[in-house]
């Protein structure tokens, strides 16, 4: 062979990582005992055991304890036990430990990078350079909020104890993920990692051992499904903090309503990878093989849809296959691997079947001329072109090594592709003109955006979804805020109305001309669609009115003229401001007027009501002031980025208003939805709706554009239902009695809407005002900003 000829044929050696030290640590553990509860270590109650294998073998590592549920029961009663010490305990006393357990994994690196390679199968540049370092920064980082929280969160108080739930694609980092900012806010966990991949959590219960941590406030138990189902269904949690696939997550939302537990659902993706014609093409190949070939794209973010510009797509194309022709597929503890196997057959069987059904629907699946391993769960990278929008491959979430490429000729194509999803976790925006990268970025219904990047994460930086893909964030100051408790001012116990009597006969007063209360729809009063209509009765049962009887149709209607409303949503927020202030102005021309209706209808005092209506004006003033101050903030990672967590409103948000206060108990959830650019459908209260439907006129005098509020009276908990249920709607908050809010939340799973009840109770309306209203309204959405030549 000539020199020439060498140079052609060089490769790569191989260059394996040793395992010396995970093979001894598993030699010398007794994973008969791998549940840690209470700082000990045991056996499952009922002796059972599962067997945890290498996927790149299939031989197995370990059989691990199998916890049933008296073994999580055992767990949540150390957790609890454990929860008035640790959340008393001082920040500086939590911030001690948190960075303990930082620097003790960081004396491990190495053995918690190799295990995770061996138990998961990823390749362990991955887990050495990627998943261990972010997992030991999350302790770390959360150090230092666990310090600053009473500065940074006055007056919050730890959620309590919380059950966490992952899955097994990130073992430790989603770990890392859940259990450093629960102990930042001095709540106490029972941690369940997916049955695929358990070593790594029980080397970080070693660690919680060498850190300090006090016994109970780490609980690990390992097990699948049923493990993890007692875990939710547990009396004695108090949220839940889900990580894995959108159908459980829907499980698990059903399974938690009416119990008042807190929940956050990080779930699956089909994220969009957009490469626009003036993009760098020879770096969106590198950040396209990142963005779906990580971890064998078994990832939630994956850039699993291809999107390119039609006059760059060819060229695009043909060099992503050159690329894909060098990827090197192999051993997981190979350093020079780019694609170890799957994390299990069961998986690689599914990425399979997927990719039969897309080809069947028409997808051309292209794979490079690889030898794969003989043994183990391998998957060649694979290219599927000609894909439709409806194909299963550009619908469903593969999650495996498989792109689905589409094309587009103008950006607004491309934003529209990209947002016909049912999911909404991140997206990729490649373009040297970031002015054009920046356009698109809010269009995206996404919770992250990089631009000319991918896979960016960090600490400091909110991660999660919109739509399907969950609700809550983690990491950052938004991820705090999910393990803190409410801190709504709560009112008293709601009881279901009972209805005024009627009174035997009308004492003949005279009633002027009779005014008819209809719908209020699209900047029109409108008819209910049943043409049926409510008596409204004072609580001494006279007749004060009739109201429109609100229906299923009537609330798809007051939808479909929230979503066509774009001027509110895309206003300026100080035009909102503006807005705000006109309503509030126009009602201070009316004071007396509504006054004597809340006279009529609830029996108030004059001066109560009174006093009613003018907290109902200052209310609209403070959120007209707000609706350009509640905002977005930058973040600096440590890399050569900025990060714009930007504030963006849900979308339409359907309220359902509470009896007592009728008028500023609508305002004081009406307001925050509309100053942060929601659009509303309202349900007003149901015993003193004449309130509501006497402000249309101040509606229509004072610019609010037609479908910003659209206005249904009839059966609150109907109505309530019929919202919850409805797809198009993003977000829905109650306040009602406990069954309404109950069926709220389990009747929300269809598109996982953002819940918000008051479970059964109402708040305290003088004082229900403030940031915990406007968070409500707004999604973070983290734009990733790379700089540097
Ligand atoms: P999965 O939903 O099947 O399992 C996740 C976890 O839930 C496991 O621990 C499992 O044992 C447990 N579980 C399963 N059924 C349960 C039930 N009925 N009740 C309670 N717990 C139950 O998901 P998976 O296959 O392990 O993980 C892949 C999914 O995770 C993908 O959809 C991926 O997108 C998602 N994911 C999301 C994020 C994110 O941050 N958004 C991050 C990583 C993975």
């Amino acid at each position: 062979m000539n020199i020439l000829e060498r140079y052609h044929a060089m490769d790569y050696a191989p260059a394996p990582e040793a395992r010396t030290e995970a093979d001894a640590w598993l030699a010398a553990r007794d994973f008969a005992k791998s549940l840690f509860i209470a700082g000990d270590w045991r056996a499952a109650l009922d002796g059972k055991s599962f067997e945890t294998a290498d996927p790149s073998t299939g031989k197995p590592l370990a059989r691990i304890a199998e916890a049933g549920a008296a073994d999580i029961d055992a767990a949540v009663v150390a957790a609890r036990r454990a929860l008035p010490k640790w959340s008393a305990a001082s920040g500086y006393e939590r911030a001690k430990v948190l960075y303990a357990i930082g620097r003790a994994m960081q004396r491990h690196q190495r053995l918690f990078a190799v295990l995770e390679s061996l138990d998961n199968g990823k390749p362990i540049r991955e887990s050495r350079d990627i998943d261990v370092p972010l997992a030991i920064r999350h302790f770390i980082h959360h150090a230092g909020w666990a310090q600053s929280l009473d500065k940074e969160f006055p007056g919050r108080k730890a959620a309590g104890v919380v059950g966490q739930i992952i899955p097994w694609n990130f073992p430790l980092l989603m770990l890392a993920w859940k259990i450093a900012p629960a102990l930042a806010t001095g709540c106490t966990v029972v941690l369940k990692p997916a049955e695929f991949t358990p070593l790594t959590a029980i080397l970080f219960a070693e660690i919680c051992e060498r850190a300090g941590v006090p016994k109970g406030v780490v609980n690990i138990v390992q097990g699948g499904p049923e493990a993890g189902a007692a875990i939710v269904n547990h009396s004695g949690i108090d949220k839940i903090a889900f990580t894995g696939s959108s159908e459980v997550g829907k499980i698990i939302r059903k399974a938690t309503a009416g119990s008042g537990k807190k929940l956050s659902l990080e779930l699956g993706g089909k994220s969009a990878f957009i490469v626009l014609e003036d993009a760098d093409l020879d770096s969106a190949v590198e950040g396209l093989v990142d963005g779906i070939w990580f971890n064998q794209g078994q990832v939630c973010c994956a850039g699993s849809r291809l999107l390119v510009q039609e006059s760059v797509a060819d060229a695009f194309i043909a060099k992503v296959k050159t690329r894909m022709s060098r990827l090197r597929v192999g051993a997981p503890l190979d350093k020079n691997t780019d694609i170890g196997p799957l994390v299990d057959r069961s998986q690689l069987d599914r990425v399979k079947r997927l990719i039969e059904e897309g080809a069947k629907q028409g997808a051309v699946c292209w794979q490079p001329d690889h030898d794969v391993p003989q043994t183990g769960y391998y998957h060649l990278p694979t290219l599927a072109t000609g894909v439709a929008p409806a194909n299963i491959l550009a619908q469903e979430e593969v999650f495996g090594p498989v792109l689905a490429t589409m094309s587009f000729r103008t950006t607004e194509e491309a934003v529209e592709l990209a947002n016909n999803t049912r999911y909404g976790l991140a997206a990729s925006v490649w373009s040297e003109n970031v002015n054009l990268a920046l356009h698109v970025a809010p269009q995206l219904k996404a919770g992250v955006v990089w631009v000319n990047g991918t896979n960016m994460f960090d600490a400091a930086c909110g991660f999660g979804g919109y739509r399907e893909s969950g609700f809550g964030r983690e990491g950052g100051r938004e991820g705090l805020e999910e393990y803190l408790a409410p801190s709504e001012p709560h009112g008293p116990v709601i009881k279901p109305a009972s209805a005024p009597k009627p009174a035997a006969r009308d004492n003949g007063e005279s009633h002027g001309i009779d005014r008819t209360a209809k719908l209020f729809i699209n900047g029109k009063q409108v008819r209910p669609d049943g043409n049926y209509s409510l008596p409204v009765l004072t609580p001494k049962g006279k007749l004060a009115g009739e109201v429109g009887l609100g229906s299923r149709k009537d609330i798809r209607d007051a939808v479909s003229a929230a979503r066509a409303c774009k001027a509110w949503p895309e206003a300026t927020a100080y035009n909102r401001s503006q807005v705000l202030y006109y309503l509030a102005e126009n009602l201070s021309g009316r004071v007396e007027e509504f006054a004597a209706r809340i006279v009529e209808l609830t029996g108030a005092s004059h001066k109560a009501a009174k006093a009613e209506v003018d907290t109902s004006i200052e209310r609209l003033f403070y959120y007209a002031g707000m609706a350009d101050k509640f905002e977005g903030r930058v973040h600096q990672p440590p890399a050569r980025t900025v990060t714009l967590a930007l504030h963006e409103p849900v979308g339409i948000i359907g309220i359902v208003a509470p009896d007592e206060a009728p008028l500023l108990g609508l305002i004081s959830l009406v307001a925050p939805a509309l100053a942060m650019g929601n659009t509303v459908v309202l349900v007003p209260s149901a015993t003193a709706p004449l309130v509501a439907t006497d402000l249309y006129q101040v509606i229509e005098y004072s610019d609010v554009p037609a479908g910003a509020i659209n206005i249904v009276t009839g059966h609150a908990a109907e109505l309530s239902a019929v919202l919850a249920r409805h797809d198009d709607v993003d977000g829905l908050w109650v306040v009602a009695e406990a069954d309404t809010c109950a069926k709220a939340e389990a009747e929300s799973t269809g598109n996982l809407k953002r819940v918000w009840t008051g479970h059964g109770r109402s708040l305290d309306w003088q004082t229900a005002q403030g940031e915990a209203f406007l968070r409500r309204a707004v999604e973070v959405k983290n734009v990733w900003v790379p700089y540097g030549d």
